[in-house]
């Protein structure tokens, strides 16, 4: 979808097609080109045109396969909407600007953000709208939450499609569902985890090594801290993330702008096996019934904001998705609609409780902002440490 046809998209969805037609073609596939990797296999369990994940279903809230924050509580949008106001005060008020969402869902996190941001008239008359998304089914279902929304949205499929200009970039939950390769350490050295065939049943799909050790070229993609890590460790890596961030910095080097991660994941590298499959909520087996289940994996941090900066971008965070959605004023926010609301008291409460308590989305769920390099701290970010005299000394005495 261009970004030339803002009217709303245009594709239909496809009809929910039969998941056993995709195990059996990529059953095929693989007798007949060898073992694919972790990544292969979920890009085609997600994004088969026919029968992928997200060609086919609108998996999002009560009924479908998971929730995500923007479906939890409202004020998780509202307050990623007032993100980006104020990042747009903060570089100036350029006019025209545009805020782009990668991966928006249902449009629930859009709607809320551009309700709250409606506050500075002048930001909706500055604004276009941007949604990155794959999924026609998902598209329509933008489509209808913006239907009155003060600012018409446009789409596309790739952030590279979307035109030049000044902007802001939300991405709730859209990392985490980026394909990843998994390289397991065995005794003699790094091997890639591949999807083949299950030597017990040749007609299901199954985790094998691939036949020779992982190349030095791969074994570089594995984060220098766990490279020495012990025997039977699988690392995961993400290559679709570096080229959102080639396209993210071809954007925020030519023009003012800061995006805006959320995900799940750890702060610093972690080993493990975190590929997940959820179907109605519960965990099962990532490579039975591609296309049914949605597929995610851990989303880390650190090694995105890393490849954030060797790209000469500035990366801040990541900070825990609790202390950042209360730096923003989430409490104030929920007073204030339990104010207006006392029926609904307990419920606004138990968001609250969902969104930041450790215990549930407040710790593992993190936020991560990546701007272009000469920006200052977006709201709910620590600034960078001044540099303390020692260290300029220090510095200065280096050639
Ligand atoms: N942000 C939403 C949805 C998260 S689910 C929320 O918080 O509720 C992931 C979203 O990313 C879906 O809309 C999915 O269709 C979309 N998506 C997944 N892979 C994508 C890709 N490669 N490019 C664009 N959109 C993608």
């Amino acid at each position: 979808m261009s970004e030339a046809e803002p009217a709303g998209p245009a594709a239909t969805a496809a009809p929910a097609a039969p998941a056993r037609d995709l195990e059996a073609r990529l059953v095929a596939r693989v007798r007949s080109d060898g073992p694919m990797s972790v990544a292969a296999f979920m890009a085609e369990a997600l994004y088969d045109p026919r029968a992928g994940y997200y060609a086919t279903k609108d998996p999002i809230g009560a009924g479908g396969d998971y929730v995500t924050a923007p479906e939890i509580s409202q004020m998780f949008g509202e307050l990623c909407g007032l993100w980006a106001l104020q990042c747009w005060l903060d570089m100036g008020r350029p006019a025209p600007f545009r805020l782009i969402e990668l991966g928006p869902g249902r449009g629930t996190l859009m709607r809320d953000a551009l309700r709250a941001a409606a506050i500075r008239a002048d930001f909706i008359a500055a604004l276009s709208v941007s949604l990155v998304e794959v999924s026609p089914a998902l598209q329509s279902a933008q489509a209808a939450a913006l239907a009155n929304a003060p600012v018409q949205a446009g789409w596309a499929r790739r952030l590279e499609d979307v035109p030049a200009g000044p902007a802001v970039i939300l991405a709730n939950e859209f990392l985490d569902c980026l394909p990843v390769r998994q390289f397991v350490r065995l005794e003699d050295g790094w091997r890639e985890r591949m999807v083949g065939l299950d030597p017990a049943a040749p007609e299901r799909l199954a985790y094998v090594f691939d036949r020779l050790p992982a190349p030095d070229a791969d074994i570089a993609l594995i984060p220098e801290t766990l490279r020495d890590a012990a025997e039977g460790a699988i690392v995961e890596v993400r290559p679709a993330a570096g080229a959102v961030l080639d396209a993210l910095a071809a954007r925020l080097i030519a023009d003012p702008g800061a995006a805006l991660f959320v995900d799940y994941g750890p702060a610093a590298p972690e080993t493990g096996d975190t590929v997940q499959a959820l179907k109605e909520h519960n965990k099962l087996d990532p490579l039975g019934a591609p296309g049914e289940r949605d597929i995610t994996a851990r989303v880390d941090f650190a090694s995105f904001a890393q490849e954030a900066r060797a790209r000469g971008l500035a990366a801040h965070g990541p900070v825990a998705q609790g202390g950042w959605l209360a730096s923003l004023g989430l409490e104030h926010r929920a007073a204030a609609l339990m104010k207006a609301r006392p029926e609904k008291r307990a419920s606004i409460a138990r968001q609250v409780f969902r969104l930041c308590d450790p215990s549930q989305m407040g710790a593992l769920f993190k936020a991560l902002s990546v701007t272009a390099p000469d920006m200052s701290a977006p709201p709910g970010f620590p600034a960078p440490p001044e540099p303390s005299p020692a260290s300029q000394a220090d510095g200065a005495g280096r050639p």
